[in-house]
């Protein structure tokens, strides 16, 4: 399966050897398909923030291999660039990731660091500021000055003009209202829909991955506790419990139904995964 982004038996220990040793990732397997959306959550110091920089190659494991394509990032040889712009990764803090004085050159930074020049760039650049609906009006604007669920569409549209396989977006809707989470989640999944891009969703909104997730993967104390779908994470109460994180509302408004002797229509159950 050589589309296949992949941890195996990843473990990653920060300050090894001295007093401030701490394993952050203990003998992870994980495999990402594409056009997936998986949900990764996890309390504070779960591991979440490593994990992905394992997976776009900022951090080397201590242990075990990460393999993008069925290859090995870390062999000898292998280029950090490409995984980097067919791993695209959109930090919490979008403004810490643009550089450039516009937007546009923002969005284009990654396209021309790949070679593309002239109108096969801008190309790229016009088509991901489309996708991610930012006004033209801010085309030429600093990003600094752009509101933060602005920001977040740049940043996501910087990565998009790289045409990657996957997206990893630590925590997208984090200091967005109701209105700007959901237009930001909806784009998110048309991206993958549309364009099969494998999405990587760290978030620690348990309603937000029942909504938008197609698979859920726990973390612990380093360790991957559950992984599978939605439904089927939901119904381990008591390990969610042990993990510190909640079971979503709308899971426990069905579960109160069906006790009370009520019936959940099927299409109810198949939209919000109950
Ligand atoms: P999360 O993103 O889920 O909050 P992290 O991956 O940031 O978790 O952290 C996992 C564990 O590793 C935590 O115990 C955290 O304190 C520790 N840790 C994270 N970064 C460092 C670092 N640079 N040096 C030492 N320990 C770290």
């Amino acid at each position: 399966d050589k589309d296949l982004l992949s941890l195996q038996h990843v473990s990653y220990i920060y300050s090894p050897g001295t007093a401030y040793e701490k394993v952050a990732l203990d003998d992870v397997n994980l495999s990402l398909g594409k056009g997936e959306i998986v949900g990764l959550a996890g309390h504070t110091g779960s591991g979440k923030s490593t994990m992905i920089q394992l997976l776009n190659g900022l951090l080397k494991p201590t242990s075990g291999t990460v393999t993008f394509e069925g290859k090995d990032i870390h062999a000898k040889g292998y280029s950090g660039n490409y995984l980097r712009s067919k791993v695209g990764m959109v930090f919490q803090y979008p403004e810490h990731q643009m550089i450039c004085d516009t937007v546009w050159e923002d969005v284009a930074f990654g396209p021309s660091k790949q070679g593309l020049t002239g109108e096969a760039c801008e190309t790229r650049v016009e088509e991901a500021l489309r996708f991610v609906d930012l006004p033209e009006k801010y085309y030429q604007a600093s990003p600094l000055q752009l509101s933060g669920g602005q920001k977040r569409r740049v940043a996501i549209a910087g990565v998009l003009a790289m045409h990657p396989e996957y997206i990893i977006l630590d925590e997208p809707a984090a200091g967005l209202d109701a209105a700007g989470k959901r237009e930001i989640f909806d784009r998110i999944r048309r991206m993958s829909r549309e364009q099969g891009i494998g999405v990587l969703l760290v978030s620690h909104s348990m309603e937000d991955l029942a909504e938008y997730a197609d698979r859920i993967i726990v973390l612990d104390d380093g360790k991957k506790i559950l992984d599978d779908r939605p439904a089927q994470v939901f119904a381990k109460r008591e390990t969610l419990a042990d993990c510190g994180l909640d079971v979503p509302e709308t899971v426990k408004l069905a579960d109160k139904l069906r006790a009370n002797g009520y019936q959940i229509p099927q299409n109810v159950i198949r939209e919000k995964e109950l």
